[in-house]
């Protein structure tokens, strides 16, 4: 009993079952990771360019990937982890809180990249998880890989073209989530090559780069029954939040933003927000949100760091889907 970080409790069992399935992904070495980033790209390379914010037309539809099957598949979700889960409630005076953006993009359009937000992240050493669609991962390979080599970050799926869930079934439903899963395997083995090719010992390079996606972030925060048991069978959490910044809005007030956040987070939050050019005044929120929140005790972590800091709370369905169960943010 000495040895087990918590009582036998119900929660206790959620917490230790959920890390016992998300062990793998987490056994970290941040400082190999943060040479396996430094060694591969420089300065330079990392910074934010104003003009990547810019998307552009895509003159052939998106193609199916190299891969279209991940060789690395997961075992069906626990029932901890089923459902879609809106925030955890942690039980400590720990105050982990989770920090999401999406990096959306379609078949027919190349969406941008927010460096902006990606480079504040790193000045306030604070963690993250970017949701991308496969599509925008194979559009956008170098930033794709810094993202997964550094040690701050953790990429999730959300959808290869970003097609509204609940308008798929069968194969097309099934391709949409592992074309993703089989793209982040592909710039795995670009990133292990690259290590390679500096001289670095592969095997303790790549150590902190998770070697599939573990988590699903649906398209437009919509799903139905069919898709959470997909999601479920596929091994793959499925991420909503309990705090939206409205961020896609052409209005969207920084300031606003930033209390409104400020006003609302809580431990085990989760916060969604958008980095693919899309968004708006996301990066001046930060300047105001990312220290105040430090200096009110939160921490940033993954969300995947965060499902095993307490107990992940799920809704049976994703936000308008049940009456009364809505997301101003969502829509
Ligand atoms: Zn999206």
């Amino acid at each position: 009993m000495r040895d087990l970080p918590c009582r036998i409790t119900l929660p206790c069992l959620i917490v230790l079952t959920v890390a016992a399935w998300l062990l793998c992904p987490l056994q970290a070495a941040p400082l190999q990771a943060q040479s396996l980033l430094h060694r591969l790209f420089t300065p330079e390379q990392l910074a934010f360019s104003p003009a990547e914010r810019q998307g552009r037309p895509r003159p052939v539809r998106m193609p199916p990937p190299e891969r279209t099957v991940p060789l690395r598949l997961h075992p069906p979700l626990p029932s901890a982890l089923r459902g879609s889960i809106r925030r955890v409630r942690v039980d400590d005076d720990s105050k982990p809180i989770a920090l999401t953006f999406d990096l959306c993009q379609t078949a027919g359009r190349v969406t941008g990249y927010d460096g902006e937000v990606v480079d504040l992240l790193r000045q306030h050493n604070a963690s993250a998880t970017f949701f991308a669609s496969g599509a925008w991962l194979a559009d956008h390979p170098e930033r794709a890989l810094q993202l997964m080599a550094d040690p701050l970050f953790e990429v999730g799926n959300h959808g290869w073209t970003h097609r509204d869930p609940r308008t798929l079934a069968g194969e097309a439903a099934v391709d949409e989530l592992l074309y993703t899963q089989a793209q982040y395997e592909l710039l795995v083995e670009e990133l292990a090559r690259r290590a390679e090719a500096a001289g670095m010992t592969t095997q303790d390079a790549m150590a902190p780069v998770a070697p599939s996606i573990r988590l699903v972030r649906f398209p437009f925060g919509y799903c139905n029954a069919a898709a959470l048991a997909l999601a479920a069978d596929l091994g793959l959490p499925a991420i909503q939040w309990d705090l939206v910044t409205g961020d896609p809005d052409p209005h969207a007030n920084p300031g606003r933003m930033a209390a409104e956040v400020l006003r609302r987070a809580r431990p085990g939050s989760i916060i969604i927000a958008h980095a693919n050019g899309n968004n708006h005044g996301t990066a001046a929120m930060l300047r105001r949100v990312l220290p105040e929140l430090a200096r009110q005790g939160f921490r940033f972590v993954t969300v995947s760091e965060l499902l095993i800091l307490g107990t992940p709370e799920a809704a049976k369905g994703c936000y308008g889907e049940i009456p009364g169960d809505y997301d101003k943010g969502g829509r």
